[in-house]
């Protein structure tokens, strides 16, 4: 965390932000609320911000449109998806125009064209999608596949092409709940192939490098901003970058602790990248932040707001378990602590 952070606003230790869209800026139909404002805020401050999603489905023009319809300042420039990721991976060790099977929706057939490759559709019978013809396959989430197209691609992949997927998200969320994702259709392949493709969305770096290409700011300037642990804020630290966490989305306090993600910064929403960080203190066993106090004792977490926002509440309490899971106590004990004092809190 850099020095000027305690005496300025949080977002002032940094020049660029690579913003997750889903459970940060819109939560299905709907903008999270200050969000847009936020963004905008953002760029009139001066700080560049990139748009990084792991959804390999929409075009570019397509999440920028989403984006500016919602508010949030968005041209097809500010946004990079892991289909663009794994395209550019592709662009750089292939010749100019090579001809690449797009095992996907289109947006990894149009990523491919905009690094300069070809992209073939599985569906293109005959020769053209030939093991001759094609000089590697790109895989992300297409919801219009069919078993023809997969049986497509293992007579590919079997005979050894570069195989690149865009992300490995086992999961894939939908209105009526969690239908699969690209991973669960990577493992389809995998335990048909016996071998694995490269893998570049978040948690994977090549996503967060890409988006920092794009900035052109310096990583240890730059700020990822997610609410998914396991893909946003790991991904960041195996990126090299700091992270805020948003409670805004999808993982809740209790989920942090049945992971090993140690996000940068805990957020309750964008607008708080324009106040002062309170960082948790510890102070003889407990932990404060603002006026707030937790500690973990004989198994449940005592958290005293005394006053505090519900975030910097949550900070303290987050804080006291992160010690725990330091030192090893049980995640279930963790979690349930953390699922009845402070997700109550959001
Ligand atoms: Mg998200």
């Amino acid at each position: 965390m850099a020095e000027d952070v305690k005496d300025a606003a949080l977002i002032a230790a940094y020049d660029g932000v690579v913003c997750d869209l889903d459970g940060v800026v819109y939560r299905g139909d709907d903008p999270v609320p200050d969000a847009p404002k936020a963004l905008r805020d953002l760029r009139t401050r001066g700080v560049q911000v990139i748009y990084a999603t792991n959804n390999a489905s929409r075009v570019v023009a397509e999440v920028a449109e989403h984006l500016a319809g919602l508010g949030a300042p968005a041209t097809p420039d500010d946004v990079v998806t892991s289909a663009e990721a794994g395209a550019a991976q592709l662009a750089r060790s292939l010749p100019a125009g090579a001809r690449v099977l797009a095992l996907g929706g289109e947006g990894v057939a149009e990523a491919l064209t905009r690094a300069g490759l070809e992209p073939v559709r599985p569906r293109d019978r005959g020769d053209d999608a030939g093991p001759n013809r094609v000089a590697a396959v790109l895989q992300g989430l297409g919801r219009d596949l069919t078993v023809w197209d997969f049986e497509t691609a293992a007579r590919l992949l079997g005979t050894g092409l570069p195989w690149v997927a865009t992300n490995d998200d086992a999961t894939l969320p939908l209105p009526w709940g969690q239908a699969p994702g690209n991973g669960a259709y990577v493992d389809l392949l995998v335990t048909a192939l016996g071998r694995r493709p490269d893998v570049v969305g978040k948690p994977h770096p090549p996503l967060y490098r890409l988006a920092l290409d794009h900035l052109g700011t310096d990583a240890s300037r730059t700020l990822a901003i997610g609410d998914r642990l396991a893909t946003d804020i790991d991904g960041a630290a195996a990126a090299g970058l700091d992270s805020a966490w948003v409670l805004t989305g999808v993982d809740l306090p209790s989920d942090l602790m049945q992971t090993q993600a140690t996000p940068t910064y805990v957020i309750g929403s964008l607008t708080d990248l324009f106040r002062p960080y309170a960082a948790p203190v510890e102070k003889h066993g407990s932990w404060h932040c603002g006026s707030a106090r937790a500690r973990f004792a004989d198994g449940e977490l005592r958290l005293d707001a005394g006053g505090a926002s519900p975030v910097e509440a949550v900070r303290a309490g987050v804080a006291a378990l992160l010690g725990e899971r330091e030192a090893g106590r049980s995640p279930d004990e963790l979690s349930h602590a953390a699922e009845v004092v402070l997700n109550r809190l959001l």
